[in-house]
Order: C-alpha cells, then structure tokens, then sequence
C-alpha cells in the first residue's frame, strides 16, 4: 500500500526531476521537494532572448543552447504540455513561428540536394536513392517484426532477449494511449532483440541496411548523440524510431514559441511544490532506511534534510562521488560515458546569417571530429539577420579528446567556409550529453544491473541515463518510475 505521505527528495529541476514532480502529483503525492542548483529549471532545455534588429526594428526573440525539437512520439511531453498549459507549434508552421526547416551543405558551401533526384539528375543517383527508399522499407519492416518490442522506452531486458516496458505507442502494434495516464507496460521475450547491443553501423550491416544511416546520422550524430561505429543500436532505434526518423525526413516536427524551456517553467508554476532553486544537493547518507541530503544554498550554508525516498536526475557518475554508494553502485555508475558536446549562438557578419537551418554532413564522422556539424536558424522571417546557434562534438571512442577552444576555432573556421562568417559568440557552452554504456557494457546488461538497483536503500534512478537524452525519453522515463515504484 502506497505511502503518500512519505517525504521524496527529488535531485534536479530539469525535465526528468520535474517530470518526476507532476508524476508523483498525479498519483496522489503531496510531499516532496525539488533541489535544482542552478537559478533556473529546465536543466539543457535552455532558451535565453536576445534582441535582433530586422528591417530596422528591435525585437527581443527566444533562441536554444539546448532542447529544440519534439515529434508526434513525444507523448509524455505532451502530458507535461497538458499540465504546464503551454504548447508546441508544428509541424506546420506560420511565417513567424521558429521553425525547422534545413538545406544540406557541402563543406564549399553550395547546397547538396543529394535526396532530391531531379537535380543533378544521374542514374547513379537515382539508383543510390532507390536503395535507400528500399532499405528504409526493409528497416521498417524488421524493426516490425524480427525485433518486436524495440521501442519501449528504455532497455530492460534488451540485453536478455526480452522487452519490458512503456511502449512508446508507435508502429501500430504497442497500443499506449495518452488516456492512460499510467504507463502501458509491454513485455515479451525476442532473442533477436540482443543485436541492439551492436555499434548501430554493425547492426545496420548484419541486416543489409547501410544505406539508411545516410537519414539517420543527421538527426542522431549532428544532435551530440555519437558516432555509428561507437553507439549501440538501441540508443539509435530508441529515440529515432522509425516513426520518428520519417518525421525528421518530412520536417514533421514540432518547436516551442517561447523555447523548451518554458515547458518546463510552467509545469515548475502549476507544481504544488516548485523547485528550490540555487539549491546544490552535495552529500547524500542513507543510515537505517532513512536519506540525509546535504545542501548547499546561494549563500553557500549547508544544511541537512532528512527523506523517506530520494529520486535521482542528475549524472549517476558524479552521484556515486557525493553519495554514499555501494559498491557495486560505484563500479556500475563508473561505467558511464558522455558525449562532450559543445554549441554556441553567434551573429554574423553583416547581411550574412544563414537564412535556413543546415547539415554539414561531411562533417559528421570520426575523421573531421570538432568541426560543426548543424546550424540551427530559428526565426527564418528574419532572413539574414537571425543569429544561428552552431554544433559540434568533441569526443569519439578511441581518439583524442578535441579541446573546447580548439572545437570553438573550428566550428568559427568552418562556418566561414561555408559562407557565413561569425561576428561574435553568444551563450557559448559545452554540455555534459546523452549519457550511456559501451557497447560490450550493453550487451553485458547494464541497464538490468542498473533496474536491480531500483529502491535500494530507498533511492530510485530517473534522468537521461535510463532511456536516452531527449526530452521525450527522460520524461517517460520518470513516467515509468512513479508508475511502477511508488
Ligand atoms: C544542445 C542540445 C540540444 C538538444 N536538442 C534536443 C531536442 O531537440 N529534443 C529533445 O527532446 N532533447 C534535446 N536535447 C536533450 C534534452 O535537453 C535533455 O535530454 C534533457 O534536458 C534531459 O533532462 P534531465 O532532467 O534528465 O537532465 P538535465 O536537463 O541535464 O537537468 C538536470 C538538472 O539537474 C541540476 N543538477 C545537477 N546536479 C545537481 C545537484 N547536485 N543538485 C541540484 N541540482 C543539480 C542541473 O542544474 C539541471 O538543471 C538537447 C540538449 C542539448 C544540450
């Protein structure tokens, strides 16, 4: 019988934490308190204004540093839309909504309509397009069938040959619907599953469907998500199932006026507990079944609070540092690894923003890591006056790590290449991003090890690391937590 009076210390204000908040509510949880350490909630979903001249009128306009996009499979983001009372727009777009339609780009700055086969018109590239539109069909159909039950959110099992979890409600077979409002478990056992724990460019070979990366990779690597040959397949059919690739393919996508991150603000003023903001969890204790945390507020006092049960967002490899964690906590929560990616918003030059969103697709592998590889012009009414926030990623499996000033010099250098050279930098930042295990971690069954430790010491696991690092997934996520432990 469920305690909804027992005290819940929810660490971080960003979507998970907050997600995590309104779950607790919906269930019947009064109690509970929300640390966020910075002056703000919506953790990555970061959406500053600045002000641009157009025409010769000042406006002051939303731009990202973090969270732009959603999709039609954002379904507990939509709950939390519901909440909040604050929505996206898309996937049709007025003229002075943001938006999120891109061109590609060669790296000599002309457009590359590779996918549009009357331009340029050969029979190779015709005939490369016709394998592509059939192994896509091919993809389709086996993720249907020879790997039923791919997209839950989450992995559990996956390394086992079994599914188990909230089904993400696409493809026709799963069945969620947003009426409940307490996860749809599926559950089932495929050993052809297991395949997902190979680097997404293996999985794609063992199943004669190479070509298809040429769609995924700008929405999975430009995005800070990794490299093919280093990222199980999981984490890739996960958050760019197909239904949501075809959406990327379409532009069927949806942005948010005033950023992501109001999602978050409103949800964080309907809650009956806001976050405590400026508030840093630094110790966690768990004596005898109870959780001390330790905070440290603005005025950089600490303090001790005593809970029943401790829900954690934030990064398990720096928890494990400032928690008294087990053993195998420690080992398990060592094991995780983070894309470093690092973004900016810039103005350029006069008269020369990029008036559209871009890929850089030849910079999107191992080979050119540093380099950027997406520019995101938010406000294309503006044309070319609108600032554009940059991407690129400063790691990969087995090279160097790229230094974060090196990486800024050569997103500035590439971006001039291209035709659309920086005046100056805004909001520059790099990203603690998409946590995960190695392949050979996955297929060894983290992510079941990681379930086993669920309510130990009355402390549960929520965050990016559960699912994958989009909004989507972490808000499900937490769906999936409250629904099945408290
Ligand atoms: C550049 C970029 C682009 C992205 N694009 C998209 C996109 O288009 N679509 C999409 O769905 N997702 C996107 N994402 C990913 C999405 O923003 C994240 O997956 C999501 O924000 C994760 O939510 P979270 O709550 O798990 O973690 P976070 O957002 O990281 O929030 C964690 C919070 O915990 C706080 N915190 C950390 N440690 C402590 C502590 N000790 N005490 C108190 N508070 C603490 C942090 O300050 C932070 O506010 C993008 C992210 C970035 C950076």
């Amino acid at each position: 019988m469920a305690n909804l009076k027992e005290r819940i210390c929810i660490i971080g204000g960003g979507p998970a934490g907050l997600s995590a908040a309104m779950y607790l509510e919906k269930k019947g949880y009064e109690n509970y308190v929300i640390y966020e350490k910075l002056n703000k909630v919506g953790g990555k979903c970061w959406s500053p204004k600045m002000k641009v001249k157009h025409n010769g009128v000042e406006e002051e306009k939303s731009f990202e540093t973090g969270a732009i996009m959603g999709a039609i499979t954002y379904h507990a983001v939509s709950e939390m839309e519901e909440f909040g009372g604050y929505y996206h727009c898309g996937p049709q777009w007025a003229e002075k909504e943001p938006n999120m339609r891109r061109e590609f780009r060669t790296l000599d700055g002309k457009v590359d309509e590779w996918n549009n086969p009357k331009v340029d018109f050969s029979f190779k590239k015709l005939f490369g397009l016709l394998k592509l539109k059939k192994q896509m069909k091919k993809l389709n159909k086996i993720m249907q069938t020879k790997y039923k039950g791919y997209d839950c959110y989450g992995h559990l099992g996956v390394a086992k040959g079994e599914y188990y979890g909230i089904s993400k409600g696409v493809d026709g077979y799963c069945g969620a619907t947003k009426e409940d409002s307490f996860p749809n478990y599926i559950k089932g056992t495929n050993p052809n599953l297991k395949d997902l724990a190979l680097p997404f460019s293996e999985f794609c070979k063992i199943n004669g469907v190479e070509e298809v990366q040429r769609i995924w990779i700008a929405p999975f690597t430009s995005f800070g998500y990794g490299y093919f040959d280093e990222i199980p397949a999981a984490l890739v059919m996960k958050y760019l199932d197909v239904t949501t690739a075809i959406e990327f393919v379409h532009m069927g996508l949806w942005t948010w006026p005033e950023g992501t991150q109001q999602i978050y603000v409103h949800v964080n003023e309907k809650l009956k507990h806001p976050a405590v903001l400026e508030t840093e969890v630094v110790k966690v204790e768990r004596p005898d079944g109870k959780i001390k945390v330790t905070i440290k507020g603005k005025d950089g006092k600490t303090k001790v609070e005593e809970f029943d049960k401790l829900i954690v967002t934030t990064p398990l490899d720096y928890f494990k540092d400032y928690a008294d964690a087990s053993d195998e906590e420690k080992e398990l929560f060592s094991k995780i690894v983070h894309e470093r990616y690092i973004d900016y918003i810039a103005t350029f030059e006069e008269g020369k923003s990029p008036n559209i969103s871009g890929y850089l697709v030849e910079n999107m592998v191992p080979e050119r890591l540093g380099h950027a590889m997406v520019y995101y012009n938010r406000w294309q009414y503006l044309d070319r006056d609108c600032p554009a926030t940059v991407y690129a990623l400063a790691n990969h499996t087995g090279d160097p790590d790229k230094k974060y000033e090196d990486v800024q010099k050569m997103m500035d250098e590439d971006m001039a290449r291209v035709g659309f050279p920086i005046k100056e930098k805004h909001f520059a930042q790099e990203v603690y991003y998409c946590p995960h295990v190695s392949c050979k971690d996955y297929a060894e069954g983290w992510y079941d090890r990681l379930e086993a430790l669920q309510g130990y010491k009355n402390t549960y696991y929520a965050g990016e690391i559960l699912s994958f690092g989009d909004m989507e997934d972490t808000c499900a996520a937490s769906k999936d937590i409250i629904g099945r432990f408290f």
